[in-house]
């Protein structure tokens, strides 16, 4: 018998879990073993209590409880820590993310797809600002981090252990897991779902823990910020060297006499040029210092189409 995972960050939804646990058990195919993984991020209301007192009667479920508030993707990521099975589902617990899709899920994963993300097919819900704003900027992390990131997907998702244990080696990246995961390139699929809204209780994602996120993704997944310097120094030290040519021109053939300030416009672009070069160098060995750091592995063989060690 297969054991599925369900792992759920929990920050101050104590009018959601039992709702939610009991939807998640009607929802797991019988032939399946599941568990359920609670997080409790920190809650401040009564969620602690009402896991404690839901698993006295249900053997399922295994709490972990942060001392303090950790953030949604560190909470995911302790669950995958802490989970063993054959495949993890990861979904938020307000319901945005309809227990109703895990048999669809499950179906996907035994078809043979290592990753089955949920997607979005409709945002109506959300602002015009917000769908412009995700849409930008998924375009944006694709192009500078060369890794496919898709915009409708967010954290509800069915991992095989094996893309489980991929992460799990990698604490460093826990604060942007859906880049990581669709880093690891392994082979997905997609169920598609219209997205509901929140049953109950308030998001907890602010706009600052929103915009923390989107540059958690930016800055661990792309080293073109980094570029800036190298971008902006080429082009001071071009427009003072066009300034140069002007002035040289206009004095030889127009004979105009520029006096020594006019030529301190050339001496400063040329100066800021080079700085800026300079601060670029400095950003390239950081970069690579970061890189290291983050102790990803070089590679990750796909075992389907690859052949056993010799
Ligand atoms: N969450 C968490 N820690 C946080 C913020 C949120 O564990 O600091 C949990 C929250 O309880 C929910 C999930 O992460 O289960 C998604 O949060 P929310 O629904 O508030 O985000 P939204 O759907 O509004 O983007
Ligand atoms: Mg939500």
């Amino acid at each position: 018998m297969k054991t599925v995972n369900i792992i759920v960050p929990v920050y101050n939804e104590e009018q959601n879990i039992a709702a939610l646990f009991e939807a998640i058990k009607t929802n797991i195919p019988d032939k399946y073993r599941f568990k359920v993984v609670f997080i409790n991020d920190g809650s401040t209301d009564n969620s602690l209590e009402e896991i404690k007192k839901l698993k006295e009667n249900n053997p399922e479920i295994h709490l972990i409880s942060f001392t303090r508030n950790f953030g949604h993707q560190i909470a995911i990521f302790a669950g995958l820590e802490h989970c063993e099975g054959d495949c993890a589902i990861t979904m938020d617990a307000d319901f945005q993310d309809p227990p109703e899709l895990i048999p669809k899920l499950l179906e996907s994963w035994e078809a043979g797809f290592p990753l089955v993300f949920a997607r979005r097919i409709k945002r109506h819900k959300d602002s015009f600002v917000k769908k412009i704003t995700a849409k930008v900027y998924y375009w944006l992390l694709t192009v500078a981090s060369k890794v496919e990131m898709h915009a409708q997907v967010g954290d509800f998702r069915l991992m095989d252990q094996k893309v489980v244990e991929i992460i799990r080696r990698m604490p460093a990246e826990a604060k942007y897991l859906r880049g990581i995961i669709s880093w690891t390139g392994c082979k997905y699929n997609f169920v598609d779902y219209e997205r509901p809204s929140r049953v109950a209780g308030k998001t907890k994602y602010s706009m600052s823990k929103m915009v923390n996120l989107a540059l958690d993704g930016l800055f661990s997944f792309s080293m073109l910020p980094l570029k800036l310097g190298l971008i902006l120094g080429i082009s001071s030290i071009s427009v003072g060297l066009l300034f140069m040519l002007y002035i040289i021109y206009d004095t030889l053939f127009n004979n105009e006499i520029y006096p020594l300030y006019k030529w301190l416009v050339v001496v400063i672009l040329m100066f800021v040029g080079f700085l800026f070069i300079l601060i670029w160098i400095l950003a390239e060995y950081i970069g690579r210092i970061y890189s290291e750091k983050l102790n990803r592995p070089l590679y990750i063989i796909d075992d389907e189409n690859s052949d056993k060690k010799t």
